[in-house]
């Protein structure tokens, strides 16, 4: 568990994927949220404990992000089950509140802001709070989550450069699965990559850096 100011996170490693579930707490308030009920429902529910759980995001439409979503709404009905509305279609349950680029979401004193991103789905968002960042499958440690085809790719990149390294270095990147990364740490490995020659079909599981 680890905190920033004013929000406290939960991370738990859940699913055959070894997904990241986010839980964000304001300490304030007591009300928290959810970023990606991929997996493992009771331990989802066992973290959200006596806390006011007022939402629960989707980063994006592959089940290895939703596939909680059911029963941990079904056990706080009162949670807003909010995700972009090009990824809304695939989730399992109606979503209350569709994302969209520049929204600023409240958890109790919690700020939370949305960048649409899309690229490795159409309808992928990131979210920023304080120092962290929440990439869901759109950045890892190293380069871009999978894309489907080579304009998939360039939409992904044209999301990150964009949207994502226009915060500040220090930024602490919390990806959709394994480790985090910093935004510092993830431009210079770009720049090798942005430096260098490409196939036009490049696309599929993408690495910034041949080294
Ligand atoms: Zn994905
Ligand atoms: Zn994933």
């Amino acid at each position: 568990m680890e905190s920033n100011n004013s929000i406290r996170l939960i991370t738990l490693e859940v699913g055959p994927y070894s997904n990241n579930c986010y839980v964000l707490v304001d300490p304030f308030t007591n009300i928290s949220a959810i970023i990606d009920a991929a997996a493992d429902p009771d331990t989802i529910i066992e973290a959200i404990g006596n806390t006011s759980l007022s939402l629960i995001i989707t980063t994006h439409r592959h089940q290895d992000h939703w596939d909680a979503l059911e029963d941990v709404k079904t056990q706080f009905p009162e949670a807003l089950v909010a995700v972009h509305e090009k990824d809304a279609t695939e989730l399992p349950v109606k979503a209350d509140v569709f994302l969209e680029h520049g929204d600023t979401l409240q958890v109790g004193t919690v700020p939370l802001r949305i960048l649409h991103t899309p690229g490795h789905t159409e309808g992928s968002v990131c979210l920023v709070s304080g120092s962290f960042l929440f990439t869901g499958d759109t950045l890892f440690p190293g380069g871009p989550g999978r894309s489907d085809d080579p304009g998939s790719l360039r939409k992904e990149i044209g999301s990150i450069v964009t949207h994502l390294y226009k915060l500040d270095p220090a930024t602490k990147v919390l990806p959709g699965h394994g480790a985090p990364t910093t935004i510092g740490e993830s431009k210079l490995e770009y720049e090798e990559f942005a430096n260098s020659e490409h196939d036009v079909d490049l696309h599929g599981d993408v690495v910034w850096s041949k080294g």
